[in-house]
């Protein structure tokens, strides 16, 4: 793989979910089409040229030293970092990616820094090593469909769903907290589906975030987009409610957004670190 060395790694997301961020890879050989907003900025900024370009990921050589830097100046106002919104941690076929993330886990978790990860790809068993990398992460999957045409034509060069879902299962029942990244949800247009039968493949997660596909003119052009989206987002809600499952509907998806759930991932916080956090933020009013 190529190398690239950057200046800063960790960053405030401005997702609205997330906390601290960190992408340790340039581009990213998934190549999902929806299409991906993060290549679409890229390309945007002139970082890369085009599409062929983001498929031949670059890993950020630098990347356990930044963190060296840079977590003693963030460790107290980080509550958790999210792997990654510009690339994928563990991207399919890639040991290179998936051994330099377990690294940057370990490295954060050392300093009792939580983390929050989010893949297509396949989770390394290694992870159910508590000692190594603790047992306070969130790992996550995204997964949208269960329709081998559809990923063909969206996510073709990511982890078949099948196989996504089992190495979430097996995180899961070594007693890791596990969830699903359920965006960007297609609408029928796309690929005629049943939501209920997504959700019951992945029912044994802890959270399921739930939002609408933006960006792609077929889905906007469909119909009945509103409401397709409201009704989606009201089965999601009753599914995790009557599973015990906690969720969070990103804005927009809705007709009217519901912010109470956006801190879907502050909740697991030891108590110590809530009474940090709530000093601070009293500090700061
Ligand atoms: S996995 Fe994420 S970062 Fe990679 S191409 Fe797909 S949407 Fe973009």
């Amino acid at each position: 793989m190529k190398k690239i060395l950057r200046k800063t790694l960790l960053y405030k997301s401005g997702v609205e979910y997330a906390d601290y961020c960190l992408n340790h890879v340039e581009g990213c050989s998934h190549g999902c089409t929806f299409p991906c907003y993060a290549m679409m900025m890229k390309i945007r900024c002139g970082i890369i040229k085009n599409y062929k370009e983001w498929l031949q990921p670059k890993i950020v050589a630098n990347a356990l030293e930044l963190l060296d830097k840079e977590i003693p100046r963030y460790k107290d106002r980080i509550k958790f970092v999210h792997l990654c919104f510009s690339t994928d941690p563990f991207m399919y076929k890639y040991p290179e990616v998936g051994d330099l993330t377990l690294k940057i886990i370990e490295r954060l978790n050392k300093d009792n820094i939580r983390c929050v990860v989010l893949t297509k790809g396949i989770y390394p068993k290694a992870l159910v090593d508590t000692k190594k990398y603790g047992d306070n992460n969130e790992y996550g999957v995204t997964l949208v469909s269960l329709d081998a045409g559809f990923k063909k034509r969206f996510e073709p060069y990511s982890a078949p769903y099948k196989d996504r879902i089992k190495s979430l299962k097996y995180l899961h029942d070594k007693g890791l907290k596990t969830w699903i990244s359920m965006e960007p949800y297609p609408t029928p247009n796309l690929v005629p589906q049943d939501l209920l039968k997504i959700l019951k493949e992945i029912s044994f997660v802890d959270k399921i975030i739930f939002g609408k596909l933006n960006y792609n003119t077929k889905s906007s052009q469909f119909k009945y987009n509103e409401d397709f989206y409201q009704n989606c987002a009201e089965a999601v809600i009753k599914f995790c409610k009557s599973n015990d499952i906690e969720h969070h509907i990103k804005y927009g998806t809705q007709k009217k957004d519901n912010r109470k759930t956006e801190k879907i991932f502050i909740k697991n916080i030891p108590e110590s670190f809530k009474l940090k956090y709530a000093r601070q933020t009293t500090l700061s009013l």
